[in-house]
């Protein structure tokens, strides 16, 4: 989401004649996209904040600009915090970013932090996705679900969708650009509803849309909350080819005593039917999913629940993090919080066994053909880099110069941790 915001201003900028650069010591203007929701990312963006406000020292004239999460909650604390911050401007307000960073560039300092903006269509540009096969596109704004740990709906406000019709334009106009793969995105894509002119548009019906745009060859979404994975969406991966075959599907515990204390609304044997349903829809599915270890009040035998069910369900691959308290959330005023070094102890347990799975899973792809829609360059330099349908890294050698975009079949050699390794497959 903070790399489609991060480009959406990007673009705007790029309209008003700047040009991106990569040492922000010799910028004109310099935005800060922050992040709240783990702790860790909160340290990262206040340190980065310090340093960039510092430049202002040698070059007096630059603006500098603190946007996303952190901005949102903070406003004018921020101001006072960094006095060479020009300005701050929350997630919501970003669709007024043409006339907001105007009158920056007037000389006006300005916090931003409404949450009632409804979203609005990129500044599109014609050279922006250049050389890019993949993209995403921001189809909804908020989350209506208040999970007790989770700053999310105090800072990007309430669910809002986008129309239909300027989304599928949005994706008609990127796939003319030469893109390929697009990424669905909101807080909780399943709860996409627009009533356009009395006709229901849920997020199965905006996908089927979508699905049939010409050239348009693969269509992921992201994040998906487990008690609102309908079936009609489930259904979409019985019939929709484009629609790729994974998902992402945070469990986040795997005790039901803490998922109820997550106010998460769904219980761990729910969450298994999903992914049953999932699997017989398209067996070959990567699910991969978000966890918590060390909740207020968890003890060892809801931990034991989470790597029950973390062997049961047999995860591509987890994003697993240590509950830290999120200023104004429920969770930071309960009681009984687990202590620094049991969390740590805990996700290092999991991340073991998690990383055993995933290396597993990986491996069972050596010998096996797959399609790679080809990126370019490997990172190396000597290979080509591309993603499989189950949004893995494919590393592969060839004998000829692959174009980007181009989809490859890959025989796989080796399946490591992080990545598969293969060579072009020629059919006889
Ligand atoms: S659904 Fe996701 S974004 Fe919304 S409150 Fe829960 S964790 Fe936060």
């Amino acid at each position: 989401m903070n790399e489609y915001d991060s480009d959406f201003v990007s673009q705007y900028l790029i309209n008003m004649g700047y040009m991106p650069i990569e040492d922000p010591a010799e910028a004109d203007i310099i935005l800060i996209n922050t992040c709240t929701v783990r702790e860790k990312a909160e340290h990262k963006a206040y340190s980065l904040m310090g340093r960039i406000s510092s430049l202002k020292k040698k070059r007096p004239w630059i603006k500098i600009g603190v946007m996303g999460c952190i901005a949102q909650q903070e406003a004018e604390n921020l101001m006072e915090r960094f006095p060479g911050l020009d300005l701050v401007i929350g997630p919501r307000d970003i669709y007024e970013f043409d006339e907001i960073i105007q009158r920056v560039l007037e000389g006006e300092k300005i916090v931003s932090t409404k949450l009632d903006i409804i979203p609005r269509i990129p500044a599109l540009r014609d050279d922006f996705f250049k050389g890019k096969v993949k993209a995403f596109i921001s189809i909804m704004q908020g989350c209506n679900n208040f999970c007790s740990y989770c700053i999310v709906p105090y800072v990007r406000g309430r669910e809002v969708s986008r129309p239909p019709h300027e989304i599928i334009n949005e994706a008609k106009f990127l796939v003319s650009h030469g893109i390929k793969d697009i990424t669905l995105l909101g807080q909780n894509v399943n709860s996409y509803l627009f009533n356009d002119n009395g006709k229901i548009i849920r997020f199965s019906d905006l996908i089927k849309l979508l699905a049939e745009i010409d050239g348009l060859l693969r269509l992921r979404f992201t994040t998906s909350h487990p008690k609102d994975l309908s079936d009609d969406l489930i259904d979409c991966f019985y019939t929709l080819n484009k629609l790729c075959s994974h998902i992402h599907l945070p469990f986040q515990a795997g005790s039901n005593r803490i998922l109820k204390r997550m106010n998460r609304n769904y219980t761990r044997e729910h969450y298994m039917e999903l992914v049953r349903k999932l699997r017989e829809a398209r067996p070959d599915i990567a699910i991969t999913s978000d966890v918590m270890v060390g909740f207020p009040g968890e003890t060892e035998e809801d931990f034991q629940d989470t790597l029950d069910l973390i062997e049961k369900v047999r995860f591509d691959s987890v994003f697993s993090f240590k509950y830290s308290d999120r200023k104004g959330t429920k969770a930071s005023m309960m009681p009984d919080k687990i202590n620094e070094q049991e969390k740590l102890k805990r996700l290092k347990t999991l991340q073991e066994l998690q990383k055993r799975i995933t290396l597993d899973i990986n491996k069972r792809y050596e010998g096996r053909i797959v399609e790679v829609l080809c990126e370019g360059r490997s990172k190396r330099g000597d290979l080509w880099t591309g993603r499989n349908s189950q949004n893995k890294i494919v590393n592969f050698r060839s004998d000829k110069d692959e174009l980007p975009g181009n989809m490859v079949k890959v025989k796989i050699l080796k399946g490591y941790a992080n990545s598969l390794f293969g060579e072009k497959y020629y059919v006889r």
